[in-house]
């Protein structure tokens, strides 16, 4: 599964808003949040850390609590996901767009394109 698919639709929490890991600030549809992922060495899965308000964005990854493995930044905005059987909900990234990443090595990232929904 490439990143673009991991990010698109990556579940942020759940209900109809989360918050900011820096401010506690209440988001919710079509605020824009950027998000921090760490993948651990040798996992394949994106670990989500952190989810910050416009205000709160690292602006690099120097302060940041280091960990092993990779880290990424990726801005977007939320969008709320229903289970029309359940009726739950949950927020989601949607328009995903990598703007940071601690990888160097063997993946470059490119920017991920505004798609329609
Ligand atoms: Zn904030």
């Amino acid at each position: 599964m490439s990143l673009k698919h991991v990010l698109c639709g990556l579940r942020i929490d759940t209900g109809t808003t989360t918050t900011c890991t820096e401010c506690d600030r209440a988001l919710t549809e079509c605020d824009p949040v950027t998000i921090r992922l760490h993948q651990n060495r040798q996992d394949i899965q994106w670990h989500l850390a952190a989810c910050y308000c416009l205000g709160c964005v690292p602006i690099s990854f120097e302060g940041l609590p280091s960990t092993l493995g990779t880290q990424l930044l990726c801005e977007g905005r939320i969008g709320i996901m229903q289970d029309g059987q359940t009726h739950q909900t949950w927020p989601v990234l949607v328009s995903p767009t990598i703007i940071e990443t601690t990888r160097r090595t063997h993946v470059t990232y490119h920017a991920t394109q505004e798609v329609s929904e």
